[in-house]
Parts: structure tokens; C-alpha cells; sequence
């Protein structure tokens, strides 16, 4: 069935409680209609997001540094082999959380800053980790302040944001020429996930519209970096956590099972890396993002001369 609001029109997916999730023909990825008011969002996040979550957020951030530092210093592999030897380079976190990426990049010699509108997770990077974050969100008032940069980096934000095609067309303006946009979103409606729903019985689970607004996946967001004046580069993705839901282990919902197969993913990488094995690891992950499969999409473009 075909769904409207506005100019945004397209075959409904989901339908939850007044709010609908539509392959927008407009967009040309999904979100959910009606799109939220600005300030109604983050009127959300200031209230319950960051003052119930982030406390929590760090702590598993912190348990779990080994792990996240093999991730990043993977991320500053790729971006230094694409933008070859123009040492220092400069880096925007946007949605910088807890720091930890940004100081896995200073610890590389990257000259590196952050915006993180988060009250806790701003404070812990500014006062703990001594990082250079800037307590704001990213907006068409302040975009062009924050200087320019080889790489701007979102992690787990763009699915958050109400205005995606604006927010890429400013991180276009501060990235320097042949410079990198490097985009992590959840991977939504993948092939494992829509299995998942029927076999486990619990339907779309990810769709969470009061959270999340965009369901990206690799095509979509693709399309939408070339659309913004970036050349797609280099993709990839993450541990395929939906595997363990088709071998029968349901754990969505249950935090105590969903820890332990976090646990199990992270010995899993975490061996591979002790055995020399990371490119291996990463081959795996590549060749399963261009099947459309994984647990989040990495997208890289090039921005365009
Ligand atoms: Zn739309």
C-alpha cells in the first residue's frame, strides 16, 4: 500500500501505532511518516535519551575499549590508505559520545575534534579524556565554525536525524576536496532480519520510530552520498548478529541473552586479531556487506572535485 505525508510518498512497510515506515520515493531510503518536529526531537533526547542511556553507554564503552580500539584503528587504516601521506590529518567526529574514536585518532598523530550534544558523554570526553568536543549539535546555524577536515565521521547518528539530505550537503561544505565522508548506520530490513521477524514470530524489532527516523541500508545510502557530491569508496559491515536468531538462539528482547552473544561476536574478532587474522576478518565482512548482510553499514565517499 501507498503511504503520503507531504511530499514524502511510498509503499508502507511498517505500521505502528499511527506511525508508518515508507520506502520514500523522494528520499530514496526509508524513514517513518510523519517526520517529527526538530524540537520535539530533541526535547525527546534531552529528557530520556542521554540522561537514562548514556551513563550506562559509557560504562559498556569502557568495558569493552580492547574491542572498540581494533574497530577504530581499522577505520584510521582505511581512511589514511585512501587519503595517502598528508600527515596530520584532521578529523570531525559528529556525534562523538564517549571520545574513544576521536582518541584512537590522536594516539596516531590525527588532529581530531567532536560535537556531541550529550551532557554525560560530552563531559566524560572533554574532562576524562582531555578531547577537543564541542557541547552542540550539528546544525545548518553552526556547521561552518568547526573548520575543515580530510574526514567527518558519524557513527550510529544519521538514522537519528530528520533532515539527512541537508545534514550531508553541510558535511560536504567542511570536507576539504578528495577528502572522506564515513557513514555507520544499522543496517535495516537486511535478508537475515526479515527472516528473523517471521521465524522468531516478533516482527520488524528494529523499527523503534520513537529512536530512530531512517532505515538505511548499503544501496540507500550510497545513493544518497552520490547524490550529496561524494563518490562511494569502501564499504563494509558488522558481525551479522542475526545469525544467531536463524540458528535458533532468539535473544531479542532479553538483555542477558543479548549480552552474551555480544560476547560471543567479540571473542570471536578478538581471537581472529590475536592470530594476525584482521584482514581476514575484514575480507569476510567486505564480501558480506555487498551482500546486503550484517549488522550495521559502513559507508566511505570521496567528496567529488
Ligand atoms: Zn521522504
Amino acid at each position: 500500500m501507498i503511504k503520503n505525508w507531504g511530499d514524502h510518498s511510498g509503499r508502507c512497510l511498517v505500521e505502528q501505532e499511527g506511525i508508518s515506515v515508507i520506502e520514500c520515493e523522494r528520499c530514496r531510503f526509508k524513514h517513518i511518516i510523519p517526520l517529527p518536529e526538530e524540537a520535539e526531537k530533541r526535547e525527546f533526547y534531552e529528557q530520556t535519551f542521554y540522561s537514562e542511556y548514556s551513563e550506562d553507554y559509557i560504562a559498556k564503552h569502557a568495558r569493552d575499549a580492547d574491542w572498540w580500539l581494533i574497530e577504530h584503528n581499522e577505520k584510521y587504516d582505511k581512511y589514511e590508505a585512501l587519503l595517502g601521506h598528508q600527515a596530520p590529518y584532521r578529523l570531525l567526529d559528529i556525534g562523538s559520545g564517549p571520545g574513544y574514536f576521536l582518541k584512537a585518532g590522536n594516539d596516531r598523530g590525527w588532529l581530531t575534534r567532536g560535537i556531541e550534544p550529550g551532557e554525560a558523554a560530552w563531559r566524560y570526553s572533554t574532562s576524562h579524556l582531555g578531547l577537543d568536543v564541542a557541547h552542540d549539535y550539528f546544525t545548518a546555524a553552526n556547521f561552518s565554525t568547526f573548520g575543515t577536515f580530510d574526514v567527518v565521521h558519524m557513527n550510529n547518528v544519521l538514522e537519528h536525524i530528520v533532515d539527512v539530505t541537508a545534514t550531508i550537503e553541510q558535511i560536504g561544505h567542511i570536507t576539504r576536496e578528495g577528502g572522506l565522508i564515513a557513514i555507520t548506520v544499522p543496517n535495516d530490513f537486511n535478508p537475515l532480519q526479515t527472516i528473523a521477524a517471521e521465524t522468531t514470530g516478533k516482527g520488524p524489532w528494529w523499527v523503534v520510530p520513537e529512536q530512530h527516523i531512517n532505515y538505511f541500508n548499503l544501496q540507500s545510502l550510497q545513493s544518497l552520498l552520490r547524490r550529496s557530491g561524494f563518490e562511494p569508496v569502501y564499504h563494509t559491515t558488522s558481525f551479522p548478529l542475526e545469525m544467531f536468531l536463524l540458528m535458533g538462539d532468539d535473544y531479542i528482547g532479553d538483555n542477558t541473552l543479548g549480552r552474551a552473544f555480544h560476547q560471543r561476536r567479540k571473542r570471536f574478532e578478538m581471537v581472529l586479531d590475536r592470530h594476525g587474522k584482521n584482514e581476514l576478518k575484514r575480507a569476510v565482512y567486505d564480501a558480506f556487506s555487498a551482500l546486503g548482510i550484517g549488522r550495521q553499514v559502513t559507508v566511505l565517499g570521496r567528496k567529488n572535485a
